[in-house]
């Protein structure tokens, strides 16, 4: 019983925000924002390097203000300050 109502609660709280400090956007209120996880492969050095995050979880999301539209190379995919 105790494990159905923690999965309720984590489901209720699944909503962006922008892990960057001093940025206070969430997906909730900024809806012309978009929320990106963090790259797994080599591109994680450069965003933590242009967003001085040290700490990534799963849920660490950078939002679409700290990207320049040159950032974007693919839908979907970026690389930041290479
Ligand atoms: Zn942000």
């Amino acid at each position: 019983m105790e494990a159905a109502i923690f999965f309720a609660h984590d489901k209720k709280k699944n909503f962006d925000y922008s892990a960057v400090k001093d940025c206070k956007s969430t997906a909730s209120e900024n809806l012309e924002l978009r929320f990106h996880r963090f790259p797994k492969l080599n591109e994680v050095k450069a965003w933590k390097i242009a967003t001085k995050i040290n700490k990534i979880l799963s849920n660490t999301k950078v939002c679409s203000l700290h990207f320049k539209k040159s950032d974007y190379i693919l839908p979907g995919k970026l690389i930041l300050g290479v």
